[in-house]
């Protein structure tokens, strides 16, 4: 007899197998050499007499198009047709749309983690009978694919869905740092190491934020020397105060130094820098470690950074993968919205 394990594997595997055969068998269906064979076919039967059910099939999608259409016009018509409705409701759509790939996104999360709870289900079993290393390596590598997967959300949607996706999946938040914890040991040179060394050179009592904070390591590092406050969107442990950082529970103008280091994730950046700004005292410093590979232009970004009210104090490369930047706080902004303040997404590779 099979151990029970041994056949999850394998049902999975299979599992695998049938989604990639209805995968080709649509492929094969819609290409032009199968609808010129489904053609001829037609033609030829029942003696001339032409059957032919993709063109049925067609016809019916054509029509259902058509009817979309009508209802699409129809309440364009009802709406009063003016351009502001019609941008009412293109939004309307934009925000369904988007609710919609939430729910997608959280579903997803969910079915990721069930696969990596089996996961880690099959490899104790296993590992347990028969010592098999391949199947530790496949939970390794289940895991990193939810990573991989929060990890793009988290790049790619407004901090105010990544507040909610942790709301309704709090345990892909643990995920998530696991995976990070994972990635941050093949480097060489973590940028945290240089804030902290940086910190600790500076005269004691500071205010210092820690947006985005992790672990607040930096808390842990010289929370003894300055009066660190460490944010981020779930604590993971006591140092921590939960919250989106673009909405801070704090009084304006308090903090001497503010810190993001490999936190600028959502899309909303503005936000981020503007909240930076408030809690700002004029003449504070405003750290931000980030990946080179995000910035379209490390210039240009900093350019935006300064129409906001700053001045560049200093852009340091930490080898070739991260950038430090330092800006003070001035008091005069020079556009609200300025151009130029977009990172790209991080993705990590599969290992
Ligand atoms: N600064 C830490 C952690 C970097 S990982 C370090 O250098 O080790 C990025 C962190 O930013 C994650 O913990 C993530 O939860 C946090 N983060 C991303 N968007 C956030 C937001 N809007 N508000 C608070 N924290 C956020």
């Amino acid at each position: 007899q099979k151990p029970k394990a041994a056949v999850i594997v394998e049902k999975i595997a299979e599992e695998g197998k049938k989604e990639k055969k209805e995968e080709k068998k649509l492929v094969k269906e819609v290409s032009p050499k199968t609808i010129e064979a489904k053609k001829e076919a037609g033609e030829e039967a029942e003696g001339g007499k032409k059957k032919r059910p993709w063109r049925n099939k067609l016809r019916k999608e054509k029509a259902k198009e058509a009817a979309r259409k009508e209802r699409e016009e129809e309440m364009e018509v009802i709406g009063g047709g003016g351009e502001d409705e019609g941008e009412k409701k293109k939004k309307k759509k934009k925000k369904k749309k988007r609710n919609a790939v939430l729910d997608e996104i959280i579903k997803d999360g969910k079915a990721a983690r069930e696969r990596m709870e089996e996961g880690e289900e099959v490899s104790a079993a296993v590992a347990s009978t028969t010592g098999d290393a391949k199947l530790e390596d496949a939970k390794e590598k289940i895991k990193g694919g939810i990573f991989r997967f929060i990890n793009e959300q988290l790049y790619t949607v407004k901090s105010a869905e990544a507040v909610e996706l942790f709301k309704k999946d709090p345990d892909s938040f643990w995920a998530y740092h696991e995976g990070f914890a994972q990635q941050t040991k093949k480097w060489p040179n973590h940028p945290l190491r240089l804030i902290i060394q940086w910190l600790l050179s500076k005269d004691s009592g500071k205010v210092v934020f820690d947006l985005g904070c992790g672990e607040a390591k930096i808390a842990e590092a010289v929370g003894k020397r300055h009066d660190v406050r460490s944010f981020d969107l779930v604590a993971v442990n006591e140092r921590i105060t939960a919250c989106d950082m673009a909405h801070l529970p704090e009084k304006d103008g308090v903090a001497d130094i503010v810190i993001f280091c490999l936190s600028l994730m959502g899309t909303n950046l503005l936000d981020f820098i503007k909240e930076a700004r408030r809690v700002l005292k004029t003449g504070g410093i405003l750290k931000i470690a980030e990946v080179t590979s995000r910035f379209v232009n490390p210039k240009m970004f900093m350019d935006a950074v300064c129409k906001l009210g700053f001045q560049v104090h200093e852009k340091k490369a930490v080898t070739d993968y991260f950038i430090i930047m330092q800006f003070a706080k001035i008091d005069k902004v020079e556009n609200k919205r300025p151009y130029g303040l977009v990172l790209k997404p991080c993705l990590y590779k599969k290992r």
